[in-house]
């Protein structure tokens, strides 16, 4: 083991190796032999080329690696390469690195008129390079589509330790598999992404948020569908149950938070029109958001809650499409309790997700997804989560879903060495 430390040195220099308390950098049980920190796309490939070499495992991360299967591997820590290479505003393009923080790229691109948009719940903590990775889809993606709508190109490193590169700054540039596209929430299975060519969006040139106190989830459900009968697509159109939402704002029951970016002309007027809905749905009061910083302040807010409840273990997450929301809040309450009383209960009315709190996630995730499925929807996957996909999912289909993963798994890293924690 001493052999490959010394490798690891040599290619990213003495400083950038950890091999005593290591834990800050790590999520699990398992100890890596080490902890490494590259400078470079050519850093990394030094690495995975050691690694592969050697057939020793690796996995990466954008500040913390989950060490799953790890044990005597090698953690890649990407928040050394953390700057923003070219900003190409004609283009609405910008190369940026992988371990760059989200929030501060997001800040970032902001000060030069631009915008991105994607909004993963760790935004504060997160890297661009795990956004992508995980393939992120946000309460915003309704509106402006999923993370992967948002790469125009990539450079990785292959888990045989090749530089790979591929996309360009044009929009149509792909030709026969989208190999590009694919990338995206392969969660470093297919290698690492050491640089990212991202698509951007000019700014805004307004926002505004409209916030209601309601009599229930389903009174707020009943103005979401109302505002959408009138083809308004806000930005963000969600409401929280009254334990979430006082995390928020003072409230007496569940709380709708809408936001609105665009042009000033018609979100004003859009604003006006949304704030009409909820009050003919039963709010007993309503607030239109113009001031900057009470806006920034609100979705700040929101965010925290958001996350805070994406990382509690007892939750299940499903998704049924905007316009049945009502529908399942009421097929939800059979399954869980009043939804009013629950200490967790977040809609995400455009994408029609629901979160909730539940005390017994397991047995009542198989009750949700079976009620999502008849709604034409279902619980949240993620890739690698084999076990919970069994659960809800057609076992036959995962089977042949899991055969052609591994042979494509198997065509990039022949050794098997990258992400050891995700199993198909
Ligand atoms: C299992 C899981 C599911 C999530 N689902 C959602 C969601 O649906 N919506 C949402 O808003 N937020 C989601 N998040 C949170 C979201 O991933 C984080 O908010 C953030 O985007 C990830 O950034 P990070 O740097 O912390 O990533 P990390 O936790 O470090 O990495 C996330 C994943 O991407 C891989 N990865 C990281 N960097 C690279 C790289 N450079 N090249 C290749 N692979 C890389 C990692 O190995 C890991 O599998 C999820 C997080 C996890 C752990």
């Amino acid at each position: 083991m001493s052999d490959i430390v010394a490798k690891l040195k040599g290619i990213v220099g003495d400083e950038y190796v950890v091999t005593a308390d290591m834990s800050q950098y790590l999520r699990g049980k398992e100890q890596p032999a080490a902890v490494v920190f590259p400078g470079s796309t050519e850093d990394v490939a030094g690495i995975v080329k050691a690694a592969y070499d050697a057939g020793i495992k690796v996995n990466v991360g954008g500040k913390v690696v989950e060490t799953k299967g790890l044990k005597g591997g090698i953690a890649v820590v990407m928040s050394r390469m953390n700057q923003i290479e070219e900003v190409d505003p004609e283009n609405l393009t910008c190369w940026v690195q992988a371990g760059m923080n989200h929030q501060e790229f997001v800040e970032k691109i902001y000060a030069e008129n631009l915008y991105f948009p994607p909004e993963p719940y760790a935004v504060s903590t997160g890297s661009i390079g795990g956004c992508f990775g995980i393939g992120d889809v946000d309460t915003k993606s309704f509106n402006y589509l999923p993370t992967r709508t948002f790469i125009l190109a990539y450079e990785s490193v292959l888990p045989t330790g090749e530089i790979y590169k591929i996309g360009t700054k044009c929009i149509k540039c792909v030709s026969g598999y989208d190999m590009i596209h694919f990338i995206v929430g392969t969660r470093a299975t297919l290698g690492i992404v050491t640089r990212i060519l991202v698509k951007l969006l000019p700014k805004p040139k307004t926002c505004r948020a409209v916030i209601a106190d309601m009599p229930s989830l389903n009174a707020a459900a009943t103005a979401f569908k109302a505002i959408q009968k009138r083809k308004i697509f806000p930005t963000r159109m969600n409401a929280l149950c009254k334990a979430m939402g006082s995390e928020v704002m003072e409230s007496k029951g569940a709380l709708a938070l809408i936001d609105l970016e665009g042009f000033s002309v018609s979100t004003a007027q859009y604003a006006t029109e949304i704030e009409a809905e909820l009050k003919i749905a039963g709010a007993t009061s309503t607030k239109i958001v113009e001031d900057k910083a009470e806006y920034d302040e609100l979705w700040a807010k929101w965010l925290k809650v958001r996350e805070k409840i994406n990382l509690e273990e007892n939750k299940v997450k499903f998704t049924v499409g905007a316009a049945k929301v009502g529908t399942a809040l009421n097929s939800l309450a059979g399954i869980v309790g009043n939804l009013e009383e629950n200490p967790g209960v977040l809609v995400e009315g455009l994408n029609g997700k629901i979160t909730v709190f539940t005390k017994n996630a397991e047995v009542d995730a198989v009750a949700i997804n079976k009620m999502a499925m008849g709604l034409g929807g279902n619980v949240s996957g993620l890739l690698g989560s084999q076990l919970r996909c069994q659960a809800y999912n057609d076992n036959e289909m995962l089977e042949e879903l899991s055969r052609v993963l591994n042979s494509i798994r198997s065509q990039f890293d022949p050794k098997g060495i990258m992400a050891p924690g995700i199993k198909f």
